[in-house]
């Protein structure tokens, strides 16, 4: 893609009137644009890291046996008086209060299951779809951490037995782990015991990612590594006994429930006279998105991890673009997805908005790298450039972690 094509700009000032790191920096790298509070366009360049996230997301589901659908936002009042779920806060009610929008599914999912899954032979299954749910959010002031709208995954499963659904929650949670893992998040990522909520004695299980920007406080044993809610706050672990907590500031980026019979009681889902079980599998995609930009930041821009930023590549020219048109071209043909920075612009503002951006490797090609067949490949957030001949680029890019 060349840089003279993108819809966006990039600004050089903080947005007026947004607070948050993660909007801040998403709006100046020209990610997102802000619509109202809670409210906010993807741009093609945040789009682009949403549809990565979407599909890490997409594959670890189809991984154990989740099946992709996509349900309606409008959601007709009906369905949610059988639960007793319409007058809850979160939801935006039109139309004469005749509807309601989506904030999450159960209401859907349940009688929708209930049409196709007749008879024993029909269990289990695993039901997912990525979608926008809408919440009337009173506090919309994280950026895309808590929007009034957002993206959300949201994967229901269906079983005869307790035990069954136990066996594939675990899945489940394993899934859940890898995503985090493979959007760079690992090491701030925490399996949390939180409240069961409404519907079960147990707990449900949050998935935590460490950041000041959070509005979570968990305890995270320093024993085994397994974190607990506060709503929870025991004085020993649960998993190990251990007494001794480190507490942190956390956002939630996940969060897995077990609903055991709550709606099918409430459609009257029934198999064999037995009411089935269900379990609910919250991800937020694009909370996930503002989550990466809180946790990798410097003071230049944000430091985006491989798999989801939005282009592999950042290619500046200064002067030489017959040659820099050559490197971009055979590096797109090597399968890697580069932004070159084609436009009339200085070098400083083309190095300014590729550390902004935070694009994980810039490429510069000049007339001084070229006396010597060379470009200059730098890793962001590294210092280390490094000067690399024009046919070893695909080899060192191939190396390089
Ligand atoms: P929170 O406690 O942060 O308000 P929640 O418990 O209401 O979240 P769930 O109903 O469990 O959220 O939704 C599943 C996932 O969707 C959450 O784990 C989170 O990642 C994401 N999510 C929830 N609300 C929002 C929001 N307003 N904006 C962006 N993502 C959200
Ligand atoms: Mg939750």
């Amino acid at each position: 893609m060349k840089a003279t094509r993108l819809f966006s700009k990039t600004q050089k000032e903080d947005p007026k009137g947004e607070i948050s790191l993660n909007a801040k920096l998403l709006i100046r790298a020209g990610f997102i644009d802000k619509l109202g509070a809670g409210i906010y366009t993807y741009l093609p360049l945040g789009f682009k890291a949403i549809q990565k996230i979407q599909n890490i997301v997409r594959e670890e589901m189809n991984k154990i046996g989740g099946e992709e659908l996509l349900m309606p936002g409008l959601h007709p009042k009906n369905n949610w008086e059988k639960t007793g779920r319409w007058q809850v806060k979160e939801m935006y009610k039109i139309d004469g209060d005749n509807y309601g929008l989506g904030w999450t599914h159960e209401e859907i999912i349940t009688p929708l299951a209930q049409k196709f899954l007749n008879s024993e032979k029909d269990f289990p299954k695993y039901i997912y779809q990525i979608q926008t749910k809408y919440r009337n959010e009173p506090r919309a002031k994280s950026g895309i951490l808590r929007g009034r709208e957002f993206i959300m995954k949201d994967l229901y499963s269906f079983h005869l037995t307790n035990e069954d659904l136990d066996d594939y929650y675990e899945k489940v949670k394993k899934a859940y782990l890898k995503i985090y893992e493979r959007c760079g998040l690992k090491d701030y990522t925490y399996l949390t015991l939180a409240g069961g909520g409404a519907f079960t004695k147990g707990y449900s299980h949050e998935f935590q990612t460490i950041t000041n920007a959070g509005e979570d406080i968990i305890f995270i044993c320093k024993k085994c590594g397994l974190a607990l809610n506060k709503e929870v706050e025991q004085d020993k672990c649960p998993n190990c006994g251990n007494s001794v907590f480190e507490e942190k500031k956390s956002i939630e980026v996940g969060n897995i429930f077990k609903l055991g019979t709550k709606y099918a009681e409430a459609f009257n889902f029934k198999i064999n006279d037995e009411h089935v079980v269900m379990g609910c599998y919250g991800l937020g995609i694009s909370r996930l998105l503002g989550t990466i930009v809180e946790v990798f930041n410097d003071g230049k821009g944000i430091v985006f991890p491989k798999e989801v930023a939005p282009y592999d590549i950042y290619l500046i020219n200064i002067k030489a673009e017959k040659e820099t048109d050559m490197v971009y071209k055979a590096l797109e043909y090597k399968g890697y997805e580069v932004l070159f920075d084609d436009r009339d612009k200085t070098p400083g503002e083309k190095f300014s908005d590729a550390d902004l951006m935070g694009i994980p490797i810039r490429i510069v090609i000049s007339e001084k790298t070229l006396k010597q067949d060379s470009v200059e490949i730098k890793k962001r957030g590294k210092n280390e450039v490094e000067l690399v001949k024009i046919k070893e680029i695909a080899k060192f890019l191939e190396e390089l972690h």
